[in-house]
Order: C-alpha cells, then structure tokens, then sequence
C-alpha cells in the first residue's frame, strides 16, 4: 500500500526524473518501425528477448513479404516460426502473433486507423483477450501504434520507480500503471519518452544487481537499493 506521503510526492519525482532523463540521453525516438503492423508486430516479438533479435526477425518476416496481416496469415505455421526463430519462443510467438493478425484482419480489416477508432479504454479489454497479449504488449500497441495516453509498464520501470521510493518493488502492473497515470498529464507524447527513457536508464545504469548510481543521471537524488534486488 502506498503512504500518503509518497503519492504526494509523486509528480514532483516523477518530473525531475523525466527531465533529469531526457537531458542526459535526449529524445529516444521510439518504437522504431515502418508501419503500423510491424509495431504491433514488434511488440508481440519482444516479449521475453532483447530488441536486437526482434529487429532480425523483423527483417525475416520483412523478406518473406509477411509484415501485412494477410500475407503473414497466408504463412504456414512452420515458416512463420522459422523467419521469426531469432525473436526466440518462435513457436509460442507464432501462434500469438498469427492470433493477432487474425483478430486484427476480421476485427479492423486489418486497418490501424479503424482499430484506434475504439476508445482505448474498450481496445484495451479486446487486447487482452486475444492469446499471449498482457498488459505490457497491450499497452505498448495502444501507446506506440496507436498514440493513446496509456503509460507502459515493464521491469525497468517498477525497479527506478522502487529504488527512488515511489513504490514497493513487488507492486502489481496496474498499481504502478495507476500511480504514473494519476501524477503525469494525459499525454501520448510524454508517455512514449518517459517509457523510452526508463528504458535506456534501466539498461544502461539500474542494473538488478550492482547498480551503477554514482554513474546514473539520478545518482544524486534519493534512492536506496535493496539487499535482494529483483
Ligand atoms: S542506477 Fe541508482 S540512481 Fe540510477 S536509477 Fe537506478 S537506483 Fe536510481
């Protein structure tokens, strides 16, 4: 349960973090992608790897003409699995992603702006009711395709949020999604940097164990690292 204390104190943080962020490493210029489709694409292959591997498979599925939700669909299962292996879990991500192209081509005849039509709120729900889609994949479509004002969650981001104080490191999805909703304006934009950049700190300084903090652009604010760091 969060302290009154430490809502209160949430914007103010969470201002100075973005700032602090955005100087040091500037403008991330995220999701890096050609259309619509490959984002979404990219956000169901990143699951579970590094963007690297997702970039190669991207550029597989690019060479196999497969980066349209017909053309992808038109794929035997083996061979989406197959120009999608360096993304890793190939067979788990095939059926995902052969799932969502389905959903997508019947639902929104595989258009992005007929999809973004529906209120996040209600896009969000249908997200999460296709097979292997959370809230992080979810939440990346609806931010980084769709410029929706949904902020997005991922391991980085409960571990800065922690260690600087605004939480409790074991706090669920929602809870941290909530808490950086409520204290930052509505705002696509502002997400898609602050997301991008929680990333870049994360990979860069936050380590899960040995943090580099003397190093870290918010080295000099409050923050404590716990023994047993997750
Ligand atoms: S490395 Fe240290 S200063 Fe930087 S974000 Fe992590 S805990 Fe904060």
């Amino acid at each position: 349960m969060l302290s009154y204390r430490v809502v209160k104190g949430t914007p103010a943080t969470l201002r100075i973090i973005y700032r602090r962020l955005l100087r040091a490493f500037g403008p991330q210029g995220w999701w890096p992608a050609r259309t619509s489709f490959e984002m979404m694409a990219g956000a169901v292959l990143t699951q579970a790897t590094n963007w690297r591997n997702v970039e190669r498979a991207i550029e597989r599925l690019r060479r196999a003409g497969a980066l349209r939700p017909q053309r992808l669909l038109a794929l035997r299962r083996g061979e989406l699995e197959d120009a999608i292996r360096p993304a890793g879990y190939f067979r788990q991500k095939a059926k995902r992603l052969q799932a969502f192209a389905r959903w997508y081509a019947a639902r929104y005849a595989g258009s992005a702006r007929r999809m973004f039509r529906t209120p996040w709120p209600a896009l969000r729900r249908e997200l999460l009711g296709l097979h292997g889609i959370g809230p992080e994949t979810a939440d990346s479509i609806l931010l980084y395709a769709g410029a929706q004002p949904v902020f997005v969650i991922d391991a980085y981001t409960i571990r800065v949020f922690a260690r600087h104080r605004l939480l409790g490191r074991r706090a669920a999805y929602d809870a941290v999604q909530r808490l950086a909703m409520r204290a930052l304006p509505a705002d696509a934009a502002l997400y898609n940097e602050f997301h991008a950049l929680l990333v870049a700190v994360g990979k860069r300084y936050c380590h899960r164990r040995a943090p580099d903090c003397a190093q870290c652009p918010l080295g000099d604010l409050p923050h404590t690292i716990e023994v047993n760091a997750r």
